[in-house]
């Protein structure tokens, strides 16, 4: 099954906005097995979207478009799409009197403008948007298939979730489409997809390898007739991951590698403090993102200066006269120091140069020593970041989270001497 996207708007060949929701469909499409052979944007003009609408309609066994489905008048992908169907436009009264309800229970009154919104060509039936007053459409003429969706993406999302891909489904085998993300760190994509090869040839459940900021997602998606058989087949695909990459895993779907290292504090019943230099608190700020992190996080300190690493944390000043602030010596003493004063079971300390300005031969921009203490062992790690200033706190956060979430995992900071 061959489908085409068509993007309806000026501002989107004007660059104000980014086609994100071709990108989305664009993913989600894969998934089902629909190939996509191309993708076209068109501005708010008649002529021109008569004109694209009309090519891809001829090529393609589905064609989407997205966008100009509204009530002003530059919104025109009704009136095209009856002229490409050789159709007239009508009133479908059943969405006009939903769209007068809308705006009634918000004490207004439908203009006609907004009663544009329910026109449809006479062989396409209406497609729910719970989230808008623009109604899409789904037509079916001559054994293919058109649909239009809304531009917000908030409208545009649900209708692809709840309405297309179950209806693309029933073509592509299987009427239900279930879909789960793990997640990764400590691990490239390259590597991650090399371990996953013959997986990621699966076409149903597909995995889909997705490479983040110091992370890695992989989303399974299963087509079966249930929703059961489908989470069955997920189940299946998800096991086989894990009998490879268990140990990179550390959560599914939304789960932030924050919340995965609270979650593991709170069962383990421990604590954390931070001592930061080169992330500037973010550190801090990531883990009290996640709600009920106060059980598990102590405080911090954001130490920048060198009289703050020597008063707050007790880092010698011999240390910092010899080897310098960004060194092994100094995020282990960071992470000690802190781990004590503040009475926590884990001490983190980071400490490198985050850029662009800093840099010296032997200390170039993205060193970043990170140490972890418990009350037995430290372990400190010299890790080289690629990146801009945000980039390089970011992973240097992030590399501490995952350091964290292993040594609560695996039972201690000896654990990571282990790997
Ligand atoms: P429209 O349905 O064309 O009136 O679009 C309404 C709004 O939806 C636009 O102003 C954008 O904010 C958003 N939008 C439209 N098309 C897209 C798209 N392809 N990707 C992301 N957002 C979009
Ligand atoms: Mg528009």
């Amino acid at each position: 099954m061959t489908c085409e996207i068509v993007a309806v708007g000026t501002e989107l060949l004007l660059g104000q906005i980014v086609d994100t929701n071709s990108a989305y469909l664009s993913a989600r499409l894969a998934e089902i097995g629909v190939s996509l052979y191309r993708r076209a944007t068109v501005g708010d003009n008649r002529e021109r979207l008569v004109s694209t609408l009309s090519e891809a309609w001829s090529r393609a066994d589905v064609v989407v478009t997205i966008g100009g489905l509204g009530p002003t008048d530059d919104d025109l992908t009704r009136e095209a799409i009856a002229q490409v169907l050789g159709e007239t436009l009508i009133l479908d009264e059943e969405q006009a009197e939903h769209i007068r309800r809308f705006f009634e229970e918000r004490g207004r009154e439908a203009t006609p403008r907004q009663l544009r919104q329910a026109m449809r060509p006479p062989s396409a039936k209406p497609i729910p948007n719970p989230n808008g007053t623009a109604p899409g459409l789904h037509a079916e003429k001559a054994g293919k298939m058109l649909f239009a969706l809304p531009g917000p993406p908030n409208e545009f999302i649900p209708m692809v979730q709840n309405y297309l891909l179950p209806t693309l489904g029933a073509f592509t085998g299987g009427r239900v489409i279930r879909s789960r993300v793990l997640r990764l760190c400590g691990i490239g994509e390259s590597d991650a997809e090399a371990q996953l090869h013959d997986l990621i040839a699966s076409t149903n459940p597909t995995l889909a390898p997705l490479a983040k900021l110091g992370e890695v997602h992989f989303r399974i998606t299963a087509r079966a007739e249930t929703p059961t058989d489908a989470d069955q087949m997920i189940a299946e695909m998800e096991q086989k991951v894990r009998e490879r990459l268990e140990y990179y895993i550390f959560g599914i779907d939304e789960t932030t590698l924050e919340q995965a290292v609270v979650e593991r504090l709170v069962q383990a019943r421990q604590t954390v403090a931070v001592a930061e230099s080169c992330t500037g608190g973010l550190l801090g700020n990531r883990i009290t993102d996640v709600p009920g992190s106060s059980e598990v996080f102590v405080g911090g300190v954001i130490a920048y200066s060198n009289a703050i690493k020597q008063a707050e944390l007790g880092v010698p000043a011999e240390v910092l006269a010899t080897v310098g602030a960004v060194s092994e010596e100094t995020a282990r003493a960071m992470a000690e120091g802190v781990r004590q004063r503040f009475g926590s079971d884990w001490g983190i300390g980071i400490t490198g140069i985050a850029g662009p300005g800093g840099a010296t031969l032997e200390k170039p921009v993205g060193l970043v020593y990170v140490a972890i203490s418990d009350a037995r062992t430290t372990v400190v790690r010299r890790q080289q970041f690629i990146g801009d200033r945000k980039t390089v706190k970011w992973r240097s956060a992030q590399y501490a989270l995952w350091l964290l979430y292993r040594g609560v995992r695996d039972g201690g900071c000896d654990s990571l001497l282990r790997s």
